[in-house]
């Protein structure tokens, strides 16, 4: 028996620190949702902890920390947010409790004209692979800071390969849609950057705001939007899966339209299901509203 501790120990596996020895010294990284913390995993993998705030299917834009929450930003060695827009809740946080070092935001948010076409000010970011590496650029930079940087240089490279299947994919698939069924409304102001990197347009949103979360809205607002529909022929309203999409089916129903597309490019889908990464989240739902646009 002696004999064969000696032989483990001559093999190190005695002197290997124990698993729970090894979680305590990894440094633990915050991520507001799941599309970044997809990011996070692919390129530091077990080198870090990690806790996810906003859950899979869960609205990003109203969310609300809780104590645990607040416990485990505390003792973060980085938050990963994607710009104040999106996690106004984030960025409050950061304010009363001193942790501005800590915090990035991966989307430089820069203030942009008030009409028109805002996409700097538009944080769905995420929806654009150019966009997407820059980010991951930023977040590969700022994880080799707290883990071996080779290790996350390595994965960045891989990653983009990544990036660009994805991006090449779409771009054939949307380049053959013919102009005039180019156009779409969306729920809330989501696919800007989407529509821009693929030459698609959103003709207009349902709602106002670039919150996905429920409003009232008016009569007015219903017909000024059929007459839209109608007078651009438009085939395709998209809303937000997991959110009330009433107002979106009565107008398809008015419009005589094929019932609205419930896309989730707001979040990753649960391990296991299509959507459950950013190249997965994109493919799916990419293919998706190509075949919604491209339907007879
Ligand atoms: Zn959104």
């Amino acid at each position: 028996m002696r004999a064969f501790l000696a032989i483990l120990c001559l093999l190190g596996f005695a002197t290997a620190p124990a698993p729970a020895a090894e979680a305590a010294a990894r440094p633990l990284v915050v991520t507001s949702f799941t599309v970044i913390a997809d990011w996070v995993q692919v390129l530091a993998g077990k080198e870090v902890e990690m806790v996810n705030l906003v859950p899979s299917r869960s609205e990003t834009h109203g969310f609300q920390l809780s104590v645990r929450h607040a416990r485990d930003l505390r003792r973060a060695s980085l938050i990963v947010g994607m710009s104040p827009s999106l996690e106004p809740w984030l960025e409050a946080w950061a304010k009363t409790n001193d942790r501005p070092h800590r915090l990035i935001w991966l989307f430089d948010e820069r203030p942009g004209p008030r009409d028109g076409h805002d996409l700097c000010a538009d944080p769905h970011a995420w929806t654009n692979p150019d966009e997407v590496k820059k980010m991951v650029r930023l977040l590969a930079t700022r994880l080799g800071q707290i883990v071996p940087a080779k290790k996350t240089e390595h994965a960045f490279g891989e990653y983009v390969k990544e990036i660009d299947r994805v991006d090449k994919e779409l771009r054939k698939l949307f380049a053959a849609l013919p102009a005039e069924r180019r156009s779409l409304v969306t729920q809330h102001a989501n696919l800007g950057h989407f529509a821009e990197n693929y030459g698609l347009r959103v003709a207009r949103t349902i709602l106002a705001s670039s919150s996905a979360e429920a409003a009232d809205l008016s009569a007015r607002h219903f017909s000024e939007l059929l007459t839209l529909i109608r007078r651009e022929g438009i085939r395709v309203i998209v809303t937000d899966a997991g959110q009330s999409d009433a107002f979106a089916r009565r107008l398809a129903e008015d419009a005589g339209l094929p019932s609205p597309l419930a896309l989730s490019f707001e979040y990753l889908e649960p391990a296991g299901l299509p959507g459950d990464s950013w190249a997965g989240m994109m493919l799916h739902n990419g293919r998706r509203l190509h075949e919604a646009l491209s339907r007879r």
